[in-house]
């Protein structure tokens, strides 16, 4: 059956059941409205029961079907670039507050010259943790 190589591909087993177990109250209530129905009595209320809670179901069945909404919020990594203009020594550091593109900074390490903000970009994301 198809219904097994679905519930293999990690469908919630339980809820499945319960689905299932809803969707067999609703076709006996509407088996029960149906019988009222040909008997002469009025059997509209099982009739309205049964055919919500088929519906109900077969649209909890389809929401299972879904793959589960994965909201991962995962913040920006922003790196800035520092440029020593004179020997070309390049740094790069987390953004900071107040980081812009030629604000001039801290000295070079290599000729204390000033260095300055070359570039600030968001830093490829990277799977951790
Ligand atoms: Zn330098």
């Amino acid at each position: 059956m198809s219904e097994e190589g679905a519930t293999r591909r990690g469908r919630p087993s339980f809820l499945i059941a319960i689905i299932l177990i809803a969707i067999a109250l609703s076709v006996a209530a509407f088996y029960y409205g149906v019988q009222a129905y040909l008997s002469g009595e009025d059997g509209t209320f099982f009739l309205l029961i049964g055919f919500s809670g088929i519906a109900f179901s077969a649209y909890m069945l389809m929401q299972t079907r879904k793959k589960p909404l994965r909201v991962v919020f995962k913040p920006y990594q922003i790196a800035t670039t520092l440029l020593c203009q004179k020997c070309g020594f390049k740094n790069i550091r987390e953004f900071q507050r107040g980081d812009y593109i030629f604000r001039e900074l801290d000295e070079c390490p290599k000729c204390n010259e000033q260095m300055m903000i070359a570039s600030i970009y968001r830093e490829a994301e990277e799977e951790e943790d």
